[in-house]
């Protein structure tokens, strides 16, 4: 017990530096001014590699070891074990040189990422994110992999994942998905007129608050603020954060984006306090945190008893623009199935499509079969393929998401992972309460 005890405050010092890391993070997304960049990499590299030199030191990991030897362990203590061991295996393999350049190239990567993204200008992009590729190639062979660089990426974000399994999913949801596709294109087109037309930005805010407080993300434990790409953080169960984007003649975007972050950010505050500073305090499966999150975007935010109880709500927080509109009119806008270019605008039914493409290009830049400076066509080439749509410029094509500009490979496929898993949670949750799906 004693050593348990002892590895705890070990661990607690890795856990508050990553943290920390974590809140200058969420201030480069959300406040920091242009200039900050440098101060912030380096800032961000010396905590990353503080932290990291924490956990590989002799002293944790005879802390570790002397733990795992004790008998008197509960459930939960040795489940902590397990994650421990498994990430202090992990990370002990990687140089504190190759984690400090990784913070830096994320930072610096992030910000030429929003400036060409701004001005559709891949070329600017392509250097930084060289260095990211390379580095996260050296990551995934300081880790170990049997031959397959992706592997060891992936298991940073789901443990025991393996590519191949990765691939069959993805074949398994094509097969169903292409045809389902083209059958819904030839029904007549869903109108989605009511999204789309100008409405005020600070009551599609509120709309978006009023729905995440009906869910029960704790506003005491949580705030919202807005980012060019929406996402969630969190300090702890106490302090989860989210942000959303909101177009001015788009509804969805800000909207089921909001949703969407509360769902991860609702997940965290369900983390036990008392494990904060430890692995327990962590989520181990990136699909499982994704899962939550589509689940409260689509499974609720898209479902006919949602609009019922809900268009009321969007009409005080929107007066006088959507007075003549019906519940059947908002369930039928939010679920428009139409091939687009941006994954995160994306139906339910061509959105794996999205994620299946950038799976396929992330093997291909980590083994080197595809050349950098072919990704901006493979893209456009693969979204013809799968959707039959082409990207005009490479801010609709390759810049669109943020991922990569800060070094993150392997992260894609857990949002069809989180799909398929919300789509289970949901299906049980029918049979166990009784067609939650019908109550209006
Ligand atoms: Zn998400």
């Amino acid at each position: 017990m004693a050593a348990f005890d002892r590895l705890v405050a070990l661990w607690s010092d890795v856990a508050d530096l990553e943290r920390a890391a974590a809140v200058l993070e969420w201030d480069q997304l959300v406040h920091m001014p242009a200039g900050g960049v440098a101060a912030r990499g380096e800032q961000l590299g010396t905590l990353r590699r503080l932290a990291h030199e924490r956990l590989t030191c002799a002293e944790l990991a005879q802390a570790l070891a002397a733990a795992e030897a004790s008998s008197d362990l509960d459930e939960l203590q040795r489940a902590y074990l397990r994650v421990a061991r498994r990430v202090h295996d992990r990370e002990a393999k990687v140089p504190a040189r190759l984690v400090e350049e990784m913070a830096k190239a994320s930072t610096d990567g992030y910000v030429a990422w929003v400036q060409a993204r701004e001005q559709a200008d891949f070329a600017s992009f392509a250097p930084v994110l060289r260095r990211l590729i390379h580095l996260s190639g050296s990551y995934a062979d300081a880790v170990g992999h049997a031959g397959q660089r992706y592997d060891a990426l992936l298991g940073v974000h789901e443990p025991g994942l393996r590519t191949d399994r990765i691939r069959q999913m993805f074949a398994e949801l094509r097969t169903a998905l292409v045809p389902l596709i083209a059958q819904i294109a030839e029904r007549p087109p869903l109108s989605a007129a009511l999204f789309h037309q100008p409405l005020d930005e600070a009551g599609q805010w509120r709309a978006g608050e009023r729905a995440i407080t009906a869910f029960g993300y704790d506003w005491r434990r949580g705030r919202q603020d807005r980012s060019v790409h929406p996402f969630s953080t969190s300090f702890g169960p106490g302090d989860c954060r989210i942000t959303t984007r909101l177009q001015r003649d788009d509804f969805g975007v800000g909207f089921f984006a909001t949703l969407h972050e509360a769902g991860h950010a609702m997940y965290e505050q369900g983390l036990p306090e008392a494990w904060r500073r430890g692995p327990l305090g962590q989520a181990s499966s990136t699909g499982v945190h994704e899962s939550q999150s589509r689940l409260w975007e689509n499974a609720v935010g898209r479902s006919r008893p949602f609009w019922e109880h809900f268009l009321p709500i969007v009409r005080e927080c929107l007066p006088g623009d959507w007075q003549g509109a019906s519940p059947e009119a908002a369930y039928r806008a939010a679920n428009v199935v139409r091939p687009g270019l941006i994954r995160v605008e994306a139906d339910e039914v061509t959105y794996n499509l999205h994620v299946a493409l950038r799976f396929e290009l992330e093997l291909g830049l980590l083994s080197g079969d595809l050349p950098l400076d072919h990704l901006p066509a493979a893209w456009n080439d693969g979204m013809a393929v799968a959707l039959g749509v082409r990207p005009g410029t490479d801010r609709d094509g390759c810049l669109q998401d943020v991922h990569w500009s800060g070094g993150s490979f392997g992260y894609f496929p857990s949002y069809t992972l989180g799909n398929v898993l919300a789509a289970q949670w949901m299906s049980q949750a029918d049979q166990a309460l009784g067609s939650v799906q019908r109550i209006g």
